[in-house]
């Protein structure tokens, strides 16, 4: 079993396919001035960036991931970057569909359509669709690109097909924090789960605390045009506060890890593309299992010592003033790690 220090098991793994992607989402990469449209990208981040050799292969992943499960992982979610603009997604989904763990994905929905088989093939179970806006306009602004028809039809194919979808909105002050009723009206009629996110500091992300909209603020926009909410019931390990409107087909949930951390009952860790495991998304350090896996190395040992580190709450960065040193506490991107 895989247990810190605190007494905490985890058994959810997340595991970034890739640190590149096709958009350009203001609060996760927003400087625009680089093409990813080959491998051989150099970008504004380019101690982050992997090169073709320095991620892990699709057999890797596989192996990898499968001494995590023989340590008790129970879980593994796909992300990235954008885990879908991967050549090799699909053999990777397939490889790791075999293994007798809940595999979920979170996407910016761009490929939906093109995966939906393989998502059906391996019985992928859960699928987060990043969406921060429902006008095509504002969508085209926060992600850099003019795609929010694609994204939206990929979200009703995947309703349509059975999935439990939960919709990603990360709310900025300002941006699009006019649209938090739109996505509640959203829920009315359709099996949608909305989660709002709140807006996180990461290097090159302009986070202000004057940007950030907390739970509490999201909760209140909603219940002065939605007084009959309800609070749902929040499962051992989950980050969102979930409620719902009464009557609604749809459900809501506020991630709420600036204002209320839920790090007491985290069970979360995390591989980089380039195969170096992270105990929180905050942390200040992470070790390379990726280097002595393909010496031959038994990273059990290193696995297990990256887990005794880990920190009580948000990877020791305990302050709460983090317009001061989150650019120090952080030494990779959102897109860097893995979100
Ligand atoms: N590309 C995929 C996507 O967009 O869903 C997966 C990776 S993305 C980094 C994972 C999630 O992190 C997305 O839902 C995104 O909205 C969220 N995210 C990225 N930067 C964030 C930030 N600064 N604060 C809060 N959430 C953020
Ligand atoms: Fe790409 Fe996802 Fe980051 Fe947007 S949030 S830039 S889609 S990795």
């Amino acid at each position: 079993m895989l247990t810190d220090s605190f007494g905490r098991i985890h058994d959810y793994l997340r595991i970034s396919l890739t640190d590149r992607c096709n958009f350009r989402c203001l609060y996760c990469l927003p400087e625009p001035e680089h093409d990813d449209s080959t491998d051989s990208m150099f970008n504004i981040y380019s101690n982050q960036t992997t090169t073709v050799a320095e991620k892990m292969t699709a057999d890797e992943i596989d192996r990898i991931a499968g001494i995590f499960i023989e340590q008790g992982v129970r879980k593994i979610r796909l992300t990235g970057g954008e885990p879908l603009i991967r050549k090799d997604a699909r053999d990777i989904i397939e490889r790791l569909g075999k293994y007798n763990v809940e595999l979920a994905i979170t996407s910016n929905g761009m490929y939906v359509d093109k995966f939906i088989d393989t998502f059906n093939k391996v019985g992928l179970k859960s699928v987060n669709i990043s969406l921060d806006s429902l006008n095509a306009e504002s969508f085209h602004r926060l992600t850099g690109r003019d795609e929010f028809k694609t994204v939206y039809k990929n979200i009703e194919l995947l309703l349509k097909s059975g999935y439990h979808v939960k919709v990603n909105m990360v709310v900025m002050n300002g941006y699009n924090d006019d649209e938090i009723t739109d996505f509640i009206e959203w829920t009315k009629d359709t099996p949608v789960h909305i989660r709002f996110i709140e807006f996180m500091p990461f290097p090159g992300n302009h986070w202000r605390p004057e940007k950030l909209m907390t739970y509490k603020d999201i909760l209140e926009i909603i219940a002065q045009k939605y007084p009959n909410l309800e609070k749902l019931e929040d499962a051992k390990h989950d980050t969102a506060k979930k409620h719902r409107v009464k009557g609604h087909k749809g459900t809501f949930a506020v991630i709420s890890t600036m204002s209320e951390p839920f790090c007491s009952g985290c069970n979360r860790l995390r591989l980089t593309a380039d195969g170096k495991m992270r105990n929180c998304l905050f942390a200040g350090n992470e070790m390379d299992l990726l280097t002595p896996f393909r010496s031959g190395e038994d990273i059990v040992p290193l696995i297990h010592g990256n887990l005794a580190g880990k920190y009580a709450m948000l990877g020791g960065n305990v302050e709460t003033q983090w317009e001061l040193h989150h650019t120090e506490s952080h030494e990779r991107t959102m897109m860097g790690i893995g979100g």
